[in-house]
């Protein structure tokens, strides 16, 4: 037999892991967090920076857990024949409460049969990481706008805000660890959703013109017809 472990099983023993401690970590976070909060009104003025500093590394955490493992899950290995629309629909469902705390329009249209292979959670956290950046960049008049069409044998999926925009450079930085304009952010939402993607055998490029907005633009293959009978039937490969 074998000690050593192949890296691809590493990847799925430590994504796995990661999925469950993500769950059970960010709980004890928010339980916490409000602990602290409570103990900051009872407690002296002079301590206030501690327990800010306190909070806010918290708030830290559950950022990370939130642009790294949302929906990492188990099971995320498998792939399976996706209908987009669907899929925007629950996105749609999650986002729409965070739009409106960010009082930004959130709009999405897309055409009734678009079917691509993927995996549905993976495909979940790459679009939300890529909402929240725009609910982020949004002002006052906030809106973004999602559609969806079929364009030449691909599934093109845009994501378009009229937010704060991007310069060229730092554009070029989209998807390194760690790069983020943000106070509280994390850098890491974009890495995730490159690889995701780039997994999916997808493509991502951004638009971005500064002080007036940022179009994301995410390409899938299409799925056949017959590629999708028979995904669902569960016959072919
Ligand atoms: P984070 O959101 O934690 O900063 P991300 O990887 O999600 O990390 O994004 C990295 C950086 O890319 C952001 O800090 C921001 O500067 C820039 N960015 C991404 N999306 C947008 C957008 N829609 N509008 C403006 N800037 C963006
Ligand atoms: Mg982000």
């Amino acid at each position: 037999y074998n000690h050593r472990l192949e890296r691809t099983e590493k990847l799925k023993i430590i994504s796995d892991l990661a999925a469950s401690v993500a769950h059970e970590v960010r709980n004890p976070l928010q339980v916490t967090r409000g602990f602290l909060q409570l103990l900051a009104g009872k407690s002296d003025e002079k301590n206030k920076p501690f327990f800010d500093l306190a909070t806010n590394e918290l708030d830290r955490a559950s950022a990370i857990i939130t642009d790294f493992l949302t929906f990492a899950k188990p099971e995320m290995e498998t792939v399976s024949l996706l209908n987009l629309s669907e899929e925007l629909r629950k996105i749609e469902t999650m986002m729409t409460p965070l739009a409106a705390m960010h009082d930004t329009e959130l709009l999405f249209i897309s055409e009734p049969e678009l079917y691509f292979q993927g995996n549905s959670s993976k495909l979940k956290q790459a679009f939300i990481n890529v909402i929240k950046n725009s609910l982020e960049a949004t002002g006052t008049n906030g809106r973004i706008e999602v559609t969806a069409i079929a364009e030449n044998n691909e599934v093109v999926i845009r994501v378009k805000d009229n937010g704060e925009g991007m310069e060229e450079e730092q554009i070029a930085k989209l998807g390194v660890p760690f790069f983020s304009t943000k106070a509280k952010g994390t850098g890491l939402g974009l890495m995730v959703t490159f690889r995701i993607i780039e997994v999916m055998k997808g493509t991502i490029e951004f638009r971005s013109v500064k002080k007036q907005g940022t179009e994301a633009i995410i390409r899938f293959p299409l799925a056949s017809t017959e590629e999708g009978s028979g995904a669902l039937s569960g016959a072919g490969a």
